[in-house]
């Protein structure tokens, strides 16, 4: 069965309160849509652990900070609402813009030091709006626990320390990437690939798993990372954000390899920005 969508925050409310009142934990899974494999993972784990699951749709304006890439964001809401049937969400939440940002709204939440690095440096306000959006959601869903994909490390980084900066008493839940069967993390910005572009796009997947392993003898990025680099370059992406390894937790820049480091990288390919990172 496809799950109700609800556009307001007064009906989500609605909903929420009598889950509460029954006793039910309450899951939510925020998005923006075009739904993949990736996000149905996290609303499996939500289904697995809450009783009742919340999937949001919202295409945040103040997260883009190119309006062309705002404008061609995918939008596939019937769709969306078709994938989910299958994992047993209780309810689809597509805010109208306007129960998110109402007239007015004038509040923007900020996370500092972590968002000054990776996609920080190259998407200025980008984490400002998520940092914005998504506390918003937390508290208009009044979830237990939120799922978020490691796809978006240093986000899912910004998230958990923003729950705990502003005591919003939620359980921040990392899920794995999920990729295709050749290795390209899946992406909603996957679907703005052309077929020929899409052949090249897992070679950034393979490059960093192979400089992983060089990592992992004990080689330092200063040595293997410009390598790395040109093998990018080769496979025809046009520009590369960043190639770095950093701390997990902290997201700090780290030349070799040491417990819980992470190789992270973004880069351009026809005009499509790809990010992945994994775990070194
Ligand atoms: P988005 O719709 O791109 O804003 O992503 C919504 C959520 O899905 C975020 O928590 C992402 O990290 C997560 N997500 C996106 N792609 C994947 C993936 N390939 N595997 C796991 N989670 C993902």
């Amino acid at each position: 069965m496809i799950a109700p969508i609800e556009r307001t925050l007064a009906g989500l409310r609605a909903q929420t309160a009598i889950w509460r009142k029954a006793g039910e934990t309450i899951g939510v899974v925020p998005t923006m849509g075009a739904l993949h494999q990736g996000h149905l993972s996290l609303a499996r784990a939500a289904r697995k652990t809450c009783d009742r699951v919340i999937v949001t749709i919202f295409v945040n304006p103040k997260q883009f900070n190119n309006p062309d890439d705002l404008e061609n964001y995918p939008r596939t809401e019937h769709d969306d609402a078709r994938k989910l049937e299958s994992t047993g969400v209780d309810l689809i939440y597509v805010p109208d813009a306007d129960q998110i940002y109402p007239d007015g709204f004038a509040t923007t939440v900020t996370v500092s030091g972590l968002t000054d690095m990776l996609c920080g440096a190259t998407r200025p306000g980008h984490f400002d709006g998520v940092a914005t959006v998504v506390p918003k959601l937390f508290l208009q869903s009044s979830a237990d626990k939120a799922f978020f994909g490691e796809k978006d490390y240093q986000q899912l980084q910004i998230v958990r320390r923003l729950a705990k900066d502003l005591d919003i008493p939620i359980e921040v839940v990392g899920c794995p990437t999920i990729r295709e069967e050749d290795g390209l993390a899946m992406s909603s910005r996957n679907l703005l690939l052309s077929d020929r572009s899409r052949v090249f796009a897992p070679i950034l997947a393979e490059v960093m798993e192979d400089l992983r392993d060089q990592l992992l003898t004990g080689a330092a990025m200063t040595e293997v990372g410009a390598e790395a680099r040109a093998r990018i370059f080769a496979a025809g992406f046009n520009d590369i954000d960043y190639l770095e390894l950093r701390d997990g937790t902290d997201l700090g820049l780290l030349n070799k390899t040491e417990p819980g480091a992470r190789l992270f990288a973004a880069a351009w390919l026809a005009g499509v920005r790809l990010i992945d990172n994994i775990a070194v």
